[in-house]
């Protein structure tokens, strides 16, 4: 790559102008931390760099919070909570809701182009993102009043169990799906009638400051506060805040670790959403190319980037070989470039980090003596020279417990798996720390409620993936994570039990 100064100098490239440009119509105005209704600067007034990764430019700088501003956000929530928001109906706050909704909905488009020039998704890719966030506003409004209590009655009291808001609550939210994980921690939060204070990634800060930008009208001053800055800085700050009473985080399971032994010196609730290293399990009776899709989709969507990606792949003998030459010919088929591009499958990775982490695994799955069916590094295009891409990649051959296998690599990288023993097949499939979700992809519906079943993890596709419905519980199992996201059951988790019990 060449120095900033170069890039100056230097006759951009096609691809290098057309970000420029789209940078220019969509960058935020306001890029300090967004605290009490306002953007403000850090309070020590420094700032950090947020990159495109597709052409390694700087894109602008972003306020870099630390203790001491996530002190002044907690603050804010809290006076806005006292203040405003405790006060609101359950009527009012699904307004408040359904105006973000129709809102995200109506900048759209900008929304889309400027997720993609910070994270580098295909922008395909990042308007499902958008439309997924609007819907986590609708679906939440829609069951906002859904706040049951119960009644309890003897001879000696006449006793209610209510349910109550935590008043502040902190969420930690992660880079590869940046505004719609924002949506999934906002949306029931205020539901269910709390402020927050949440700390986007470092990578992909700018979705979640133009969300505040946006909703500035619509939400009462104080009631989201958003803090971007580092983990261990900002993030750690949320994490171990003794005004801060329910923590939700998403990333990986080694930061959320933290932030859980975090909240015991505080004994605060804490909800997590981890990794996961899905196993997607084709049996004979399919149809090669159904399966063929379903794989790619399951492994590549989003750069396999998703926590919930297919990225052990247990196929049947049978047809293994069918499958694996069918895999290999979808690659063939992906158009891997400018995800400002429509027809673009697979856009650069988020970070030279993310591809180095990346790249490592493959080293090792080489040495641990796996095969590459195809892929194995990195994209020999020149054209693709500046951004941070890799080859989608299918490893064969390895053994079940080697590194590639067991740990979640969060790229475009599928491990292969033949089997022809049943419980063999479920045996290595559930033997990984993980528990996030799973696929089975058959004919034979009752095979596939069996296997749903045998698969230890919080959600199983059957002849799809990825699809998430606002309504299904969304979360895993083992150490994937702690509570559900996209339901009523998020609700709970927003909320702390009171009893009230009269004396008769
Ligand atoms: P990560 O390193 O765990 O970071 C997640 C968030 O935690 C970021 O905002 C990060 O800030 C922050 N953080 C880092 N260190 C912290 C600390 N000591 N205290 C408090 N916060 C801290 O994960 P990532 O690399 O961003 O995301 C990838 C991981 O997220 C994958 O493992 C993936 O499976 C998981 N994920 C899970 C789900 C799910 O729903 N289960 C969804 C998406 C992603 P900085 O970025 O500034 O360091
Ligand atoms: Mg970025």
């Amino acid at each position: 790559m060449s120095s900033d100064s170069d890039t100056e100098m230097a006759e951009p490239t096609a691809v290098q102008q057309r970000h420029r440009d789209a940078a220019a119509e969509v960058l935020p105005a306001h890029t300090d931390l967004y605290i009490g209704g306002e953007f403000v600067p850090a309070a020590a007034t420094e700032t950090f760099e947020t990159t495109d990764p597709t052409t390694g430019a700087v894109l602008t700088d972003v306020a870099r919070g630390r203790r001491a501003d996530v002190d002044r956000a907690v603050e804010a929530a809290w006076e806005a909570f006292d203040e405003t928001w405790v006060d609101y109906s359950a009527g009012q706050r699904q307004r408040v809701l359904t105006a973000i909704a129709d809102t995200i909905e109506t900048h759209a488009d900008e929304l889309a182009q400027l997720e993609t020039l910070d994270n580098g998704k295909p922008v395909s890719e990042a308007a499902a993102d958008v439309q997924g966030a609007a819907e986590q506003f609708r679906y939440f409004a829609g069951i906002v009043r859904e706040n049951p209590g119960e009644t309890m009655t003897d001879s000696q009291r006449q006793a209610q169990v209510i349910k109550e808001p935590y008043g502040v609550v902190g969420q930690i939210i992660p880079w590869n799906f940046p505004l719609m994980m924002a949506s999934w921690k906002l949306a029931p939060a205020l539901a269910a009638g709390n402020c927050t204070v949440l700390k986007p990634a470092e990578q992909t800060p700018l979705s979640a400051l133009r969300l505040a930008e946006l909703i500035g009208d619509i939400v009462p001053d104080g009631v989201v506060n958003i803090v971007p800055g580092y983990g261990d800085e900002a993030g750690a700050a949320v994490a171990n805040h003794d005004d801060i009473r329910k923590l939700a985080f998403t990333g990986s399971t080694a930061v959320g670790k933290q932030v859980m032994k975090s909240a015991a010196d505080t004994v605060t609730d804490v909800t997590l959403e981890l990794g996961g290293k899905s196993p997607i399990v084709v049996f004979p009776d399919t149809d090669v190319q159904t399966a063929v899709s379903l794989v790619a989709a399951a492994i590549f969507y989003n750069t396999g980037e998703c926590c919930e990606a297919g990225s052990r792949l247990f196929v049947h003998e049978e047809i293994a070989d069918e499958v694996l030459d069918g895999l290999v010919a979808a690659v063939d088929d992906m158009t891997i470039g400018d995800p400002l591009d429509d027809a673009t499958d697979l856009g650069p990775k988020v970070s030279r980090a993310q591809v180095n982490r990346t790249l490592d695994y493959l080293k090792r799955a080489q040495k641990d003596g796996g095969e590459f069916l195809t892929g194995g590094g990195q994209p020999d295009d020149e054209a693709l020279a500046d951004g941070c891409y890799v080859e989608p990649t299918l490893i064969d051959g390895l053994s079940h417990d080697a590194a590639a296998a067991q740990e979640e690599i969060f790229g475009p990288v599928l491990t292969v798996f033949r089997w022809d023993d049943y419980d063999e097949m479920i045996e290595l499939a559930n033997d990984v720390e993980y528990g996030l979700a799973g696929g089975v992809i058959t004919e034979d519906i009752s095979q596939a409620n069996k296997t749903a079943r045998d698969i230890e993890a919080g959600y199983i596709w059957i002849n799809s993936y990825h699809d998430l419905a606002p309504g299904l519980p969304f979360g895993g199992y083992k150490q994937s994570g702690i509570g559900r996201e996209l339901s009523a059951e998020t609700l709970d988790h927003y909320r702390q039990t009171k009893t009230i019990n009269l004396s008769l």
